[in-house]
């Protein structure tokens, strides 16, 4: 289990490991829409979940790379930390005072949940246009088969 928080409060905790891990950790399915649902199940009950605030600070200050904390992805988190940072709060620092720093600046800013996950939406929508435009730039360069491939 990914999750980090099965021992605690967590909302998580009260599922079984192997469902626990679908919804907020590595297991993935082989039906990439089915762990797309699961993924957004897990984050919906991230939204109610008591610990919400310290889940994430955790998952900030220790760095974490996976999983969903908080109700948050990694690229969602980094958003946070660019916040965070920017309000004075040293997140670089793995430390117990940072740790509650963050915590306690969370509590006091719900909005950057939401926040978060608008940005990290936009800056998607931005990879993928420039991916895109990338991917158009090369591919006319490509064979006519290929260039079938690409775009149709
Ligand atoms: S916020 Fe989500 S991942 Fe964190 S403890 Fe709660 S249910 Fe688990």
């Amino acid at each position: 289990m990914t999750c980090g928080n099965t021992n605690s409060a967590g909302l998580c905790g009260r599922f079984p490991a192997d469902w626990s891990d679908k919804l907020w950790g590595l297991d993935e399915t082989d039906d990439s829409r089915e762990q797309a649902d699961l993924r957004r199940a897990g984050k919906a009950i991230c939204r109610h979940c008591p610990i919400r605030g310290a889940c994430l600070a955790m998952a900030i200050v220790t760095g974490d790379q996976h999983g969903i904390y908080g109700g948050l992805s990694i690229h969602e988190r980094h958003q946070v930390r660019i916040r965070a940072l920017a309000a004075g709060i040293p997140v670089n620092r793995r430390d117990s005072v940072t740790l509650r720093k963050l915590t306690v600046w969370l509590r006091a800013h719900p909005d950057v949940f939401d926040e978060a996950q608008k940005q990290e939406s936009q800056a998607r929508q931005l990879r993928d246009n420039r991916k895109a435009q990338a991917l158009h730039r090369v591919g006319r360069q490509a064979s006519p088969d290929l260039q079938d491939a690409l775009f149709n």
